[in-house]
């Protein structure tokens, strides 16, 4: 979490309802209202279209189960998503065809990690979604042109800024979207805080009912703490944008060039543009879980695309849909860098990497 965005949290963490009548709750208003205003600014939208949830989980589920309901009242049940999205966006999507009657069109994915098969979209749906840029292999995703092929059709469309937000420029107003979802804790703000950016129209009926808090969205009294804090870490990272991407883009090219030349077979996973410190390896043969491990053992943090579940780690669903194989995705190896990574944490990561994968490998072939 940024200074700022803890300082911001520090001050307002006392505020009271900001739906209270009286005198402290209208302060607390005032609070919300300017960091609603902050946000709008930052990304292109107005106050009204920014609403404040409790995770980029919840922005994906209420703009995706909530526009579904908006267009099966008018008789829609197609959803039109890749399979490749974040697992909010995925398992959203497939619930939808479990419990109420969507009809998936799953989109297929390059060996790049890029949705393809955007034709799809020429046929009116009930919701279509495409996120900004995949969180495992960072690459940019087609968004512009499925935003604007999916409102040539009538069709009310999602993105999952989550990974871009902070990091690359976002303009709600200049998408053909109707929803665009942010989590503040990638741009450091706080963790537990979501952002939808959601227009007036069409309105996504609300998933959850109560109060009628955030345009009926999203019920529940606002976390004006949070809201300030988020507002500071999107400021910050929106003014150092540029300066630190021309930093991480060196830092990261560093990192790749080190670690292609030390590790024998490596390989980068995708080849086409990725979110600006973002570096995706493959290391066929070697054992993913195991490299974590390792790492973590000296100080390094990264996580592999596996995911583990019941103690068994299975194959990243996004390296799956890429059509990547086991062998391959098994060990595979995400590295990110961020404000606070210097040129020392590359060359540690560097200096460690062949060991490391040495290791994994023999293991992995066990
Ligand atoms: N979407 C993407 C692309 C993400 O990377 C993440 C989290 O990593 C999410 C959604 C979920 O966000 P949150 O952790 O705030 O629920």
């Amino acid at each position: 979490m940024r200074q700022s965005a803890i300082d911001a949290w520090v001050r307002y963490a006392g505020e009271l309802n900001p739906a209270g009548q009286y005198a402290a709750g209208r302060r607390a208003h005032a609070v919300l209202a300017e960091s609603r205003e902050i946000i709008g600014e930052l990304l292109g939208a107005d106050p009204v279209e920014v609403v404040f949830t409790g995770s980029g989980t919840e922005s994906d589920n209420i703009a995706l189960r909530g526009l579904y309901r908006t267009s099966l009242a008018l008789g829609k049940r197609r959803v039109v998503a890749s399979p490749a999205e974040h697992s909010a966006v995925v398992e959203t999507v497939k619930n939808l065809a479990a419990t109420a009657g969507a009809e998936v069109s799953w989109l297929p994915v390059t060996e790049d990690g890029v949705a393809a098969g955007l034709e799809a979209l020429r046929e009116p749906a009930a919701v279509a979604t495409c996120m900004m840029a995949n969180n495992e292999t960072g690459a940019v995703q087609p968004f512009e042109q499925a935003a604007t092929l999916a409102r040539e059709a009538g069709t009310p469309f999602h993105i999952d800024a989550v990974q871009a937000v902070g990091k690359i420029p976002v303009d709600f107003h200049k998408l053909d979207a109707t929803t665009l979802a942010a989590s503040a804790h990638k741009f450091g703000g706080p963790r537990g805080t979501g952002i939808l950016l959601a227009r007036r129209s069409p309105v996504p009926q609300p998933t959850v009912q109560g109060g009628g808090q955030e345009r009926g969205l999203r019920s529940g009294t606002v976390d004006v703490a949070s809201a300030a804090a988020t507002a500071a870490a999107l400021t910050e990272a929106v003014a150092e944008m540029d300066r630190e991407r021309e930093r991480v883009d060196k830092l990261t090219a560093r990192l790749v060039t080190g670690v292609l030349e030390r590790v024998p077979g490596a390989r980068l996973t995708v080849s086409g543009p990725v979110l600006p410190g973002h570096a995706h390896f493959l290391f066929p043969g070697a054992d993913g879980a195991l490299m974590i491990m390792l790492l973590d053992s000296v100080g390094i943090a990264a996580s592999t695309g596996s995911a583990c579940a019941s103690g068994v780690h299975r194959m990243s669903h996004v390296l799956e849909a890429m059509g990547i194989s086991r062998r391959e995705g098994m060990g595979a190896l995400r590295l990110t860098l961020g404000r606070t990574t210097t040129e020392e944490d590359v060359d540690a990561v560097v200096h460690q990497i062949e060991g490391v994968v040495e290791k994994a490998t023999v293991a992995g072939a066990l």
